[in-house]
C-alpha cells in the first residue's frame, strides 16, 4: 500500500520530542569519532561551555547519555541519603512520576499542592503553578530541618503551566531553611527563561528533546557548589550517575564512559543556533508563539488547562475538551486525517485534554497549520466552536512583530 503513506511533512506538535531542525539532523549524521581522540576533547569542551550559558550558570553541567528520567534519578541519588525527607510539589503528571521515583529510591517524599478539584472536575493543583507560600509554610514547620530538598517542576509538560522558580527560592530563604532546591526544567530549558545561578537552584534537570531541539537521548544536571558539597556525604548508592568522576574528566572535554557522540554534534549545532539567536530572543519567540496559539483556543471558546494567565507555558498549551468529547479519540482522528500528532492527556487528565506543542523547529505558518488541523478535527468531532481559531491565530501573528527566523 504505497499510496497509504502520508505525503509532505508529518506535523509533530507534541510538547517534546520537538521537531528537529535540518541543520541539527545533518550535524548528527556526521561520522562517529574516537571519543578518546584529540578532536573529541575540543567538541566536549565546546558543548560543556555552551550548555552552561543555556542554563545561565557558571558551575558544572553534567551530560548523561540517558533520557530525562535518568537525570531525575541522578539529581536525587547524588545528593540524598536513604530515608531523607523531600518536599515535592504536585503540578501534574511529571511531578507525580518524580515523586514515585523518590519513593522507589527509598526517600520519604511529602507531596503537597492545592487541594480539591475545580468546576471542570480537574485537580486544582494541575491547573495552577507552584504556590510558593505553601512551601514556605511547610518549611517553617520543619524546625529540625528534616526536609533535605524541595523539588519542583519548572514547566509541567502534562499541563502547560510554568512555575515561578525565583519565588520558590525566596520562600526557602524566607523560611531560613537549608534544603536544596531541585528543579525539573526538562521541557522549560531553552524555550522558557531559566536562570540556574540567579534563582539559586541547586540542581536543575533537563533533557535534549524539547527546547534544545535534539532527538531524545541525552539529559543534564546543572549543579551548584552546595549540591556538589552535599554529594560528598550523600549515602544513596550512585555509580553510573555519580557526578565526581564525570566532572573531573569533563575538565579536559572527555567522559569516563562512552558519551553519545553524535547527539553531542547535534548539541553543538543547537548551541550555535540558540546562542547565535540570543536567549532573550528565543524566549520572546516562544512567548509570541504561545500567545498566538492561545488566541486560537480562546476563539474556539475552549478552556485552557492552565487556569492562571500569569503562568501560561510558552512551550505548550493544554486544551480541555467539552464533557463527552474524548480528547484521545479526537487526537486519533486528527492524526489519521491530517497526519498531525498532538500530546495526550496524562495521568489524571487522560481523555479530558490534549496538548499543542509550540517548540522546536517551528514558525508562524507551522503553528497556523497546527491550529487548522485541530480546528478541522474539532469540527469533525461535532464540537461547537464560538469562532475560528485559525483566523484568531493569523490575526495574532500578522499583527505582532515577526519572530526571529531560525537559520536553516
Ligand atoms: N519531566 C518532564 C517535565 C517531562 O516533560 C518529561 C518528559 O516528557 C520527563 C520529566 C521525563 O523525561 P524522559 O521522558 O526524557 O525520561
Amino acid at each position: 500500500h504505497l499510496d497509504a503513506h502520508p505525503t509532505g511533512r508529518h506535523f509533530l506538535q507534541i510538547p517534546g520530542p520537538s521537531p528537529v531542525p535540518d541543520r541539527i539532523l545533518r550535524a548528527i549524521s556526521l561520522p562517529t569519532i574516537d571519543h578518546r581522540g584529540p578532536e573529541f576533547g575540543a567538541l566536549g569542551l565546546k558543548v560543556l561551555a555552551g550548555i552552561r550559558q543555556v542554563f545561565q550558570t557558571r558551575h558544572p553541567v553534567v551530560i548523561y547519555p540517558a533520557s530525562g528520567t535518568g537525570a531525575w534519578e541522578a539529581a536525587l541519588s547524588n545528593t540524598m541519603s536513604p530515608g531523607d525527607a523531600v518536599l515535592m510539589y504536585e503540578t501534574g503528571h511529571f511531578a507525580t512520576l518524580w515523586q514515585k521515583m523518590a519513593l522507589r529510591l527509598g526517600l520519604a517524599p511529602e507531596f503537597i499542592g492545592l487541594p480539591g478539584t475545580d468546576e471542570t472536575g480537574l485537580p486544582r493543583s494541575w491547573r495552577h503553578g507552584v504556590q510558593a507560600d505553601l512551601i514556605e509554610a511547610r518549611l517553617r514547620e520543619d524546625g529540625s530541618h528534616r526536609i533535605k530538598a524541595v523539588c519542583v517542576v519548572h514547566n509541567e509538560t502534562s499541563t502547560g503551566v510554568t512555575s515561578d522558580i525565583a519565588a520558590v527560592r525566596r520562600a526557602i530563604d524566607a523560611a531560613g531553611h537549608p534544603a536544596l532546591l531541585m528543579v525539573d526544567s526538562i521541557s522549560g530549558l531553552a524555550s522558557a527563561d531559566f536562570r540556574h545561578d540567579e534563582w539559586g537552584v541547586d540542581v536543575t534537570i533537563s533533557g535534549s528533546q524539547k527546547g534544545l531541539m535534539l532527538p531524545p537521548g541525552i539529559s543534564f544536571n546543572a549543579l551548584s557548589p552546595k549540591a556538589i558539597e552535599a554529594s560528598r556525604s550523600a549515602r544513596l548508592p550512585k555509580a553510573f550517575w555519580a557526578w565526581d568522576e564525570i566532572v573531573e574528566m569533563n575538565a579536559s572535554g572527555y567522559w569516563p564512559y562512552t558519551p553519545n557522540t553524535n547527539l553531542l554534534y547535534g548539541l553543538s549545532e543547537s548551541l550555535d543556533m540558540l546562542l547565535g539567536e540570543g536567549l532573550e530572543q528565543v524566549f520572546a519567540r516562544h512567548q509570541r508563539w504561545a500567545a498566538g496559539v492561545r488566541a486560537a483556543v480562546n476563539a474556539w471558546g475552549l478552556p485552557i488547562q492552565c487556569a492562571d494567565p500569569a503562568v501560561h507555558s510558552p512551550v505548550l498549551t493544554g486544551v480541555i475538551t467539552p464533557q463527552g468529547v474524548d480528547a484521545d479519540a479526537l487526537r486519533r482522528l486528527i492524526h489519521e486525517r491530517f497526519d498531525l500528532s498532538l500530546g495526550t492527556g496524562l495521568g489524571k487528565l487522560k481523555g479530558r485534554m490534549f496538548r499543542m506543542g509550540h517548540l522546536g523547529d517551528s514558525n508562524d505558518l507551522t503553528l497556523v497549520a497546527m491550529v487548522a488541523g485541530v480546528e478541522m478535527g474539532l469540527k469533525l468531532a461535532d464540537v461547537k466552536l464560538a469562532a475560528s481559531g485559525v483566523a484568531a491565530a493569523m490575526e495574532h501573528f500578522s499583527s505582532h512583530a515577526a519572530s526571529t527566523a531560525l537559520k536553516k
